[in-house]
């Protein structure tokens, strides 16, 4: 066992006592920050491969919110390998993150390059989406909330929401 996979283990055994004995994998090209895998045997059993964390999350990310992350993909874990239901929104998934504190998707902050719609009026930064197209869709649905003005598409900009945290303390 590599280090990230005994830290993995270890957390599995503080929130569930269970090992978990799986590969913990660190993907470069990995489209969220974290990944549960399993199958279906042809004959319906569930069999659990592992979890892949992205590189940008290892790499980017204060302890807190890698935490979280883990802690989101082994609630994937426990209801698969316990036979129950765990898709994000399952409500058996979000009771057990709520009970290990795990991370949504939506709760971690926003750190690369994310296309942006800009107030029209101020060139404030309004919004990020995970893509151009969704943000250039939602460009004609809202006002800014800053003047209350048209938006428009900003291109693809830097954001690191972390850092504007910091900065609000
Ligand atoms: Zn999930
Ligand atoms: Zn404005």
């Amino acid at each position: 066992m590599n280090n990230l996979q005994e830290y993995v283990n270890k957390l599995a055994l503080a929130n569930w006592n269970r090992e978990f004995n799986l590969p913990v994998e660190v993907v470069a090209d990995l489209d969220a920050h974290g990944m549960f895998g399993g199958e279906f045997s042809p004959l319906g059993l569930r069999i659990p491969i592992g979890m892949k964390l992205s590189k940008d999350l290892i790499d980017h990310y204060p302890d807190y919110i890698i935490d979280g992350v883990i802690l989101h993909e082994l609630c994937h874990w426990f209801l698969f390998i316990t036979g129950k239901p765990c898709g994000d929104t399952d409500i058996e998934f979000v009771e057990e993150m709520f009970r290990v504190g795990g991370l949504f998707p939506n709760q971690i902050p926003k750190i690369g390059y994310y296309p942006v719609a800009i107030c029209k009026k101020c060139r404030k930064i309004i919004g990020t989406e995970e893509s151009e197209s969704k943000c250039k869709s939602r460009l004609k649905n809202y006002n800014s909330l800053c003047c209350n003005s048209p938006l428009m598409y900003g291109g693809i900009r830097y954001i690191n929401e972390l850092e504007n945290c910091r900065e609000c303390k």
